[in-house]
C-alpha cells in the first residue's frame, strides 16, 4: 500500500490564496466582496456575442501556439501606438492562460538554481512561489512609506553577481501606486551594463487616474530590450473568469518562454481570440477604462470619506488601500475575517503582500464594483 505521509513539497510553505479564503468566506456570509480582484457586472454583451459567432463560424480546434496571427497583429499595433515599441509578430509574442500563466512561464524559462530575483514588497502572490520552484532564491525589498515608493539605492545595493531578475508592477497590486518615468529612466540607468532581465507585471496597464500615463517598460529602450512585459485581458474587458492573457519579450528571451508555455499549455482559447482580434479594433474599448474606473475610485473615497478609513486616493488598479489604525490595532488578517463574519463585508488585508506577514493596519478594498454594491460596503463602513 502507497505511503505518501513524507511527501516532499515543492512548496513547503505554501497555503491557500487569500484570495480563495476571502471570497469563499465571503460567499458563505453572503458579504459584500471588496475582497478579490474582479468586477460583479458583466463583460461588454458584443464581446460575448464576438466569442459566440467565432464559435459559429467553426474556430473551435487548436489555435496556433503562439496565438492567432491577427490578433498578435493588433497587439504589437497596439503597444506601438501607446509605448512607441514594434515587437516582432512571429517571435515576440504570445497568449498565455491569464497574466498568471505568463509570469510562470517567464521565471521558469529564465531563473535558474542559485539565482537571486529582486521582488519588492507588498507583491502579488504568484512570484516569489514561481521563483522558488525555479530554485531561485527571492530578494525581498520593502516599498517605502505611505507612497510605497521604490528605493533606488537600496535596489543598486541588493543587486549582486548572482541576481538574474528584477519583476516590476506597475500599476500595483494591492497599492494602488503607479512607477513614473523618472524611476523608470533610474532602473535603466541601473540595469545599463548588467544582464539582469526585467519582468514586467502591466496587467493594469488601462487603469489609471488623474491623467497619469501608463510607464510601459516596452517605452524604454534599456527596458525594453531585457523586458518580458506582462498583461491581462481580463482586468481590461472585465472577465478574469476567461483568463486570457499575453506577454511580449526580445526573442532572445521569448524563444526560452515559448518552451515552457509549450510544455504547459501548448496554447490558449481560440474562439477568444477571434473575438478579441475584432473588439480590440476600437481603441474606445480601452482608453475609456481610466476613466471609468477613476469615477468608481471617486465615487467609493466620496462615499466614505467621514468614515475612520483613510488612505491616499489609488492612482492605478482597482484597488484602493485604506488605514484602519484610527478604528482599532487589530491583526488586519483579524479585522478582515470579523468585517466579514460580523459586518457582511468582505476586504484582503494587505498584510498578506508584505515581508514576513507585517501588519501596518491596512485593508485592501476591490473598487471594481457597481454604484449599489459600493454603496452598501460605505453604508458598513460608516459603523465602524
Ligand atoms: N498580476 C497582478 C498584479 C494581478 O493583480 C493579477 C490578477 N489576477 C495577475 C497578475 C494575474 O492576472 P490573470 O488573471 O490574467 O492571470
Ligand atoms: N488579482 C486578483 C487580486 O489581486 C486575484 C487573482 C487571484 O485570485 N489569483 O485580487
Amino acid at each position: 500500500m502507497s505511503n505518501f505521509n513524507n511527501l516532499p513539497s515543492k512548496l513547503p510553505a505554501g497555503k491557500t490564496s487569500i484570495f480563495s479564503v476571502m471570497t469563499s468566506l465571503a460567499r458563505e456570509h453572503k458579504a459584500i466582496d471588496m475582497s478579490q480582484g474582479f468586477p460583479n457586472f458583466e463583460t461588454d454583451a458584443h464581446l460575448k456575442q464576438l466569442v459566440y459567432e467565432a464559435m459559429k463560424k467553426g474556430y473551435n480546434q487548436y489555435p496556433p501556439m503562439n496565438g492567432v496571427p491577427e490578433l498578435r497583429e493588433q497587439i504589437i499595433q497596439k503597444i506601438d501606438n501607446l509605448y512607441g515599441k514594434k515587437y516582432d509578430k512571429a517571435s515576440e509574442i504570445i497568449f498565455t492562460a491569464g497574466a498568471t500563466q505568463a509570469l510562470y512561464c517567464a521565471i521558469t524559462a529564465l531563473v535558474h538554481p542559485g539565482d537571486e530575483v529582486i521582488v519588492f514588497k507588498p507583491a502579488y502572490d504568484s512570484y516569489e512561489p514561481d521563483i522558488k520552484l525555479a530554485g531561485g532564491k527571492p530578494v525581498l525589498i520593502e516599498l517605502k512609506g505611505k507612497d510605497f515608493k521604490v528605493d533606488w539605492q537600496e535596489v543598486e545595493e541588493k543587486i549582486t553577481s548572482k541576481t538574474r531578475m528584477i519583476v516590476i508592477n506597475t500599476p500595483h497590486n494591492p497599492t494602488g501606486t503607479i512607477l513614473d518615468k523618472s524611476d523608470m529612466q533610474r532602473l535603466e540607468k541601473l540595469l545599463r551594463s548588467t544582464n539582469i532581465i526585467l519582468l514586467s507585471d502591466e496587467v493594469y496597464e488601462h487603469l489609471i487616474f488623474d491623467g497619469e500615463e501608463h510607464q510601459s517598460a516596452s517605452r524604454f529602450p534599456g527596458l525594453a530590450e531585457r523586458a518580458i512585459v506582462c498583461a491581462s485581458f481580463g482586468k481590461t474587458f472585465h472577465n478574469t473568469g476567461w483568463k486570457m492573457g499575453y506577454c511580449v519579450a526580445p526573442e532572445v528571451l521569448m524563444k526560452e518562454i515559448i518552451k515552457l508555455h509549450q510544455a504547459t499549455v501548448f496554447c490558449v482559447n481560440h474562439p477568444m481570440q477571434r473575438a478579441f482580434t475584432e473588439y480590440l479594433k476600437n481603441p474606445d474599448h480601452y482608453l475609456s477604462l481610466g476613466d471609468f474606473y477613476q469615477e468608481k475610485r471617486d465615487k467609493f473615497l466620496e462615499l466614505i470619506k467621514d468614515t475612520k478609513f483613510k488612505g491616499k486616493p489609488a492612482k492605478g488598479t482597482y484597488f484602493q488601500v485604506l488605514d484602519y489604525s484610527e478604528i482599532t490595532g487589530e491583526y488586519d488578517v483579524d479585522l478582515a475575517k470579523r468585517l466579514i463574519t460580523e459586518h457582511s463585508l468582505a476586504t484582503i488585508p494587505v498584510s498578506v503582500f508584505n515581508i514576513d506577514g507585517k501588519d501596518n493596519k491596512q485593508l485592501r478594498f476591490c473598487f471594481a464594483k457597481t454604484d449599489e454594491t459600493l454603496e452598501k460596503a460605505a453604508e458598513i463602513l460608516h459603523k465602524l
